[in-house]
């Protein structure tokens, strides 16, 4: 396949400053299509950084191209309207409106038939968001709302969904519910580009991994090679030495 198709997203020597403080240096990613990515890093990397001026809510020095387009020029709302969207660590939600309202927010861009199409789509990856569509968001558990927070940013009809933490806060049992909806969505045709720091189950349900050390990615490779990195053991998977290959 001509790679130049395959690659959804493609930042190339990114930089992201606060003030004179450089918090994301010299980073160069990619996203296929139909590929779950996964950055891994301590709390403080810079992964959150990343993420939002990939969405066009901070500045970046170095280019971003998304389906082909330069995404320099365009505003976020033109980003959402590409096939680009991020779903925020905080999640966001109109906590005094219901479920099904936050999800109608969602697609206010999109042509009616798509919305309806959309929310159908949402309500068989999510039944719960279903049971639960009258209800106000801010009375939603810490995993209905991540859900509800995913589910919104399906309904814009994205080619690429950048998760935040999805993971945080929430219990075991959960957090494998949402890791699962993840690759539901990969198969069916949307990719993913994900930052956690719940490493052990993001590499399980990735296909590439990056890890972010103090602005800067220290490592890449096939998720397994990368789950079986001494270094990556020892720092993220509360692994011993045992077992692992070195970096
Ligand atoms: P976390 O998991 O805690 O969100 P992270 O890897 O996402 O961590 P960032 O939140 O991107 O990391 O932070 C990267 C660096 O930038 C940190 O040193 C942080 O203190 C700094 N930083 C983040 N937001 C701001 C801000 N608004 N102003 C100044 N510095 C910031």
């Amino acid at each position: 396949m001509n790679p130049a198709v395959s690659v959804l997203l493609r930042v190339t020597s990114a930089h992201v400053a606060y003030g004179k403080v450089e918090a994301v240096r010299a980073v160069s990613i990619e996203v296929a299509r139909d590929e779950i990515v996964t950055i891994i890093g301590a709390n403080g990397a810079g992964k959150t950084t990343l993420l939002n001026a990939i969405m066009g809510i901070l500045p970046l020095r170095g280019r971003v191209t998304f389906a082909g387009q330069d995404l320099a020029r365009l505003e976020i709302e033109d980003r959402v309207a590409a096939g680009l969207s991020l779903v925020p660590e905080h999640r966001e939600l109109f906590g005094s409106m219901n479920v099904e309202d936050n999800l109608q927010l969602g697609a206010f861009r999109v042509a009616r038939a798509v919305a309806a199409y959309s929310i159908e789509r949402v309500y068989a990856l999510f039944p719960r968001l279903k049971e639960r569509r009258k209800q106000l968001a801010g009375t939603l558990s810490g995993g209905e709302q991540q859900m509800l927070a995913m589910g919104r940013a399906l309904m814009g009809a994205p080619k690429l969904l950048m998760l935040d933490e999805p993971s945080l806060g929430l219990a075991p049992i959960i957090v494998a519910d949402i890791f699962r909806i993840i690759s539901e969505l990969r198969a069916s045709g949307v990719s993913v580009l994900l930052v956690e720091q719940n490493a052990q189950a993001a590499l399980q349900v990735a296909d590439r991994a990056y890890v972010m050390e103090l602005g800067e990615f220290i490592l890449d490779g096939a998720a397994k090679d990368i789950a079986s990195n001494q270094r990556v053991a020892a720092s993220y998977l509360g692994l011993s030495h045992e077992g692992a290959s070195a970096v």
